[in-house]
């Protein structure tokens, strides 16, 4: 909960554990920073190791009592929906807020804030759906059942880039099963997340179902990977941090959901309706200023229609207008952190040293209406071969790189030559192009003659670096559940028990 003010004059805010507010055990905070003005806006707990350890105590003890454990799969579901109810009720105010802490755009912000309700109403409505099975066993007088189970306490890392959305792909499912969480914001998203978590306790989940906790990831982050009472670690960040995450669970036997980064190809073939496809690589690399894991930071383009279309997308790139994420006609916003920022304008130069030819932008905005912000001009760069490093590193900004192709196997070849396997996108009128590209393509989500389209009822994940696990759709739940077989034997007498039955 918000305490007024801090010394600073900034409102300050605490955590979330076991149902208090609370600041750090040592008394640490930390300034978030608003990227659009540049400018610290609001303090948070900065927490330890000790503060890692209330967190899961009070995950675990709530994980084991009536209160939570006692509760139907019926009464948890319902928790749920009335939970989506609230978070409808505050879209538009928790979109200002992580529009002032991330930068990203309010009009994305609010669309995400307004569709976040679906997926508590959907895996509330699955809570009670999910059932186990009775195996016709192969043993006379035996009954062999399976049974569903909650794993436990359930640690959620998230990102800054959708920080309400990534982390309700995770606490939905995770709660309709019955599991209970710790969830660790991003550092630069840290306000939404502490609102948020408001509405769990306005609703009524028991205290300890959910804890926020907020720091520095390289400060806690390990405490909370490795805590003997966590079963499950669900992470969404870079495939860097995501191999530290994973190498620490793995020492310690512990199940991982990984979604990570990506370097999503844009196909565009010669017959695809060009204007639609001009859109589309647009708002897979323009939209969100780059920073989606899903950016569609290649596009391939077909040889015969390479000038063409390059010269209406710069020409649609340029019209794209840049300013205040809060105002609905800014389409281009901030870079949400100053090592982000400096990242991307490196990847510039990187992609000028290695011969690419810059088309458009190329650099830090200088526009009057970007003010003191992170801003970087939509850019894009053609004469990319496939290995340069443009072309193969995740840069998380408004930066295109184009590369031609001859044919479809080509248009494969290029498209899977990369660590990631996120999402790809085709863009063709030919169905026997779209069927095979679908099939051909190493990702998990493949678009055609569409972008960076989402759904709570759909499975999504990375292939090969980009990730392990799915999340949202039906299959999502089964992430957060593990399965128990059963024996009753109804004979009622032990054979020998020196021979196994
Ligand atoms: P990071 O990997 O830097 O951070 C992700 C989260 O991990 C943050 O909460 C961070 O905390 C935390 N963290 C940092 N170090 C550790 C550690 N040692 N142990 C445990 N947790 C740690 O990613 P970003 O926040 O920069 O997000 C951008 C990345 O996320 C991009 O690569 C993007 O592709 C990916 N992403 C993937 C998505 C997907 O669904 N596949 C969706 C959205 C983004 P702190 O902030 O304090 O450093």
């Amino acid at each position: 909960m918000a305490s007024p003010v801090a010394a600073s004059g900034r409102p300050q805010y605490r955590m979330l554990i076991d149902g208090a507010w609370v600041e750090a055990a040592g008394g640490a905070t930390f300034e978030s920073e608003n990227p659009y003005l540049g400018s610290a806006w609001a303090e948070i707990p900065r927490a330890g190791s000790e503060d890692v350890e209330r967190a899961v105590s009070a995950a675990h003890k709530a994980f084991k009592s009536p209160a939570w454990a006692g509760l139907t799969p019926s009464a948890r579901g319902l928790l749920l929906c009335r939970l989506a109810e609230r978070i409808a009720e505050e879209a538009e105010r928790l979109a200002e807020i992580e529009t002032r802490d991330n930068g990203k755009l309010i009009t994305e912000m609010r669309a995400q804030l307004r569709y976040i309700p679906q997926w508590f109403h959907y895996f509330g409505g699955l809570a009670d759906k999910v059932e186990g099975r009775v195996i016709p066993i192969d043993k006379p007088g035996m009954i062999n059942f399976t049974r569903e189970e909650p794993l436990g306490v359930v640690v959620a890392i998230t990102p800054w880039n959708s920080p309400l959305m990534l982390a309700t792909w995770k606490l939905a499912p995770a709660l309709a099963a019955g599991n209970t969480i710790v969830w660790k914001p991003s550092e630069y998203s840290s306000v939404s997340a502490l609102e948020f978590g408001k509405l769990f306790e306005e609703v009524g989940f028991p205290p300890g179902v959910v804890n926020i906790v907020t720091g520095f990831g390289s400060e806690i982050g390990e405490a909370l990977v490795t805590h003997p009472r966590v079963a499950k670690v669900a992470f969404t960040g870079g495939d860097v941090t995501g191999q530290r995450v994973y190498e620490s669970a793995a020492r310690h036997i512990k199940p991982v959901t990984l979604e990570l980064g990506g370097k999503s190809a844009n196909i565009v073939f010669s017959d695809a309706e060009l204007d639609n496809a001009v859109r589309g690589v647009v708002s897979g690399i323009f939209a969100a200023t780059g920073q989606t894991c899903i950016a569609g930071s290649r596009a391939l383009v077909q040889r015969s229609i390479h000038d063409e279309f390059v010269e209406k997308l710069v020409a649609l790139g340029r019209t794209a207008r840049m300013g205040d994420p809060l105002l609905d006609t800014t389409q281009v916003g901030p870079i949400t952190t100053r090592p982000q920022f400096a990242k991307v304008l490196d990847y510039v130069e990187v992609a000028k040293t290695e011969g690419a030819t810059c088309v458009l932008g190329g650099g830090k905005a200088e526009r009057p209406e970007c003010g003191n912000g992170w801003f970087v001009e939509p850019t894009v760069f053609t004469n990319v071969t496939p290995s340069m490093r443009i072309a193969q590193e995740e840069v998380f900004g408004p930066v295109l790189s184009i590369i031609p192709f001859d044919d479809e196997d080509e248009a494969v070849a290029i498209a899977n030559n990369t660590q990631y396997g996120l999402a790809a996108g085709v863009w063709t009128q030919s169905i026997r192009t779209a069927f095979e590209l679908s099939e051909k393509l190493e990702a998990g989500t493949v678009w055609v003659n569409t972008y960076r389209a989402t759904s709570y009822l759909s499975p999504f994940g990375g292939y090969k670096r980009s990730g392990i696990g799915r999340e949202s759709g039906l299959t999502a739940i089964r992430e957060y559940l593990q399965e128990k077989s059963v024996w009753i034997d109804t004979i009622g007498q032990v054979a020998n028990p020196f021979v196994q039955r």
